[in-house]
């Protein structure tokens, strides 16, 4: 399976897995996408419903890694990514009423979706790093979840070095310490004196400087990178297939901001899951929904809200879903997603937006909306959901259609938010045994001033071999 950028034609040197895996972005600044999209026949699909969560994994991403990583390696590593979670059926699926399912994606180690993806790209680093014989230095900013399933998938890999950076005093202290009290010597993190867009305009520039760059060997680890698109369709078609698919229709509702668990749905779609809708569940950051319902994709401005993780001003891997929509018209793509970066208004031509439409609705949840919604599903169902998977759910609730299954991506255990569960239900949501001291654990981190070169001192040497 050979890669091609959203931003250029396709040409005699497209990538393979293992050279987008590594460098996340393309050259000319587009995304990847696969040049086709594998298909999936009935048989094979009626063969996965027996398969457990790992092993069904490693088939779905064999088929993105083809010619680049064996099958078999790819079992191996599903096995290892998947043994860190606290849920033997790894990604349950619970009937929340009638026909309307919580499919829960955080029972791994930091309570969180991101886990589902990250864990394997830790196991692909070091599989792909040892086989070409090099190291990385991943660097990343994060506003809480990312980092932290960053850090837990690749503390102690020996060629990789990981820093975060986290503007100081602005994540919650559940989120920093699941961060910050991790021990391996692999692992820098580093609390900025700004706030997340200082962080986030760090990382870019430490891409743009070339020397640097390559002196350390820069690599990244977000949500564009293609990988983790392509390891989050595994759990669409896992619960589609349990509640009938290949001969029955599903509908996915899915809590996104960046807009990349909702694609990997969409692509599960591509590649013949039965899907009848898409939707799309935002918080009061809803230029998604504004999209979606009006064709107004203009940037405002984030709010602050109760669902943190979905607190953003541009979801990034719309790009992929444009380019398609623009019957992969690299070009064009380019153009729009220029005039875009430009203007703060993406103009998406009228018969690009139906055909989106087609697939896709969308709703809004504010605050209170978000927390009407959570103590509803706790007081008639007894389900006590996060204020990002209860906006899922609800949207879910709002489109769901008679006899077709709705499946809402449940994003994070209640845990993490525990004051937005308690003020809902009034539960003081407990977290899991493994993480039950993390109030007590030791924390390790440096705080410097949002400066570039105290920063790449920093990292320059947290490299240095001990
Ligand atoms: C990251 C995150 C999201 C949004 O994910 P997208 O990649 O933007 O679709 C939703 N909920 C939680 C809890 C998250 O951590």
């Amino acid at each position: 399976m050979l890669y091609r950028s959203t931003r250029s034609a396709a040409h005699d040197k497209n990538p393979s897995f293992s050279d987008i895996l590594l460098s996340g972005l393309a050259p000319d600044g587009g995304l990847y996408l696969p040049m086709e999209w594998p298909r999936i026949s009935r048989e094979t699909f009626l063969k996965w419903r027996g398969l457990s969560y790992p092993d069904l994994a490693a088939e779905v991403i064999s088929l993105f890694a083809a010619g680049s990583i064996e099958p078999e390696a790819l079992r191996t590593m599903a096995h290892a990514a998947y043994s860190h979670f606290d849920h033997a059926a790894i990604v349950p699926l619970v009937e929340v009423e009638n026909g309307l399912f919580s499919l829960e994606l955080f029972h791994g180690p930091t309570l969180a979706f991101k886990d589902m993806a990250m864990q394997m790209l830790g196991q692909l680093f070091e599989y792909v790093l040892e086989r070409e014989d090099r190291t990385v230095t991943i660097v990343g900013a994060t506003s809480g979840d990312t980092g932290s399933a960053a850090i837990e998938a690749f503390k102690g890999k020996a060629r990789v070095k990981i820093v975060i950076l986290h503007p100081l005093g602005r994540t919650s202290e559940v989120q920093r310490r699941q961060m910050t009290t991790v021990q391996d010597n692999n692992v820098l993190n580093i609390a900025i004196e700004g706030d997340f867009d200082d962080c986030q305009d760090m990382v870019k520039a430490m891409f743009a400087d070339t020397a640097f760059r390559q002196e350390v060997s820069l690599s990244a680890v977000n949500s564009i990178n293609w990988a983790r698109i392509a390891a989050q369709i595994p759990y669409y078609i896992r619960s589609a297939l349990a509640l009938g698919a290949p001969d029955r229709e599903v509908s996915f509702a899915v809590p996104t901001g960046n807009f990349g668990n909702v694609l990997a749905s969409w692509a599960a779609e591509q590649m013949g899951l039965p899907i009848r809708k898409h939707i799309v569940g935002s918080n009061k950051n809803d230029i998604l929904t504004r999209f979606l319902l009006n064709n107004d994709m203009s940037v405002t401005g984030v709010e602050p809200s109760l669902s943190p993780s979905m607190d953003i001003q541009v979801s990034s891997n719309f790009e992929r879903l444009l380019f398609e929509m623009l019957d992969r018209d690299a070009d064009r793509c380019c153009a729009i997603m220029q005039e875009f970066r430009q203007t703060g208004r993406m103009a998406v031509p009228h018969d690009a937006w139906e055909k989106i439409r087609e697939h896709f609705s969308a709703r809004r949840l504010d605050d209170d909306e978000t927390i009407a919604a959570m103590r509803r599903f706790y007081t008639e169902s007894h389900y006590c959901a996060d204020p990002h998977s209860a906006i899922g759910l609800e949207a879910g609730r709002h489109y769901k259609e008679a006899d077709i299954p709705m499946i809402a991506a449940a994003t994070a255990h209640p845990a993490k938010f525990p004051d937005a569960v308690k003020k809902a239900t009034g539960l003081q949501p407990e977290l899991p045994p493994h993480l039950a001291d993390l109030f007590s654990r030791q924390e390790r981190y440096s705080t410097l001033p949002n400066n570039l070169s105290d920063v790449q001192s920093a990292i320059r040497a947290h490299i240095q071999p001990r």
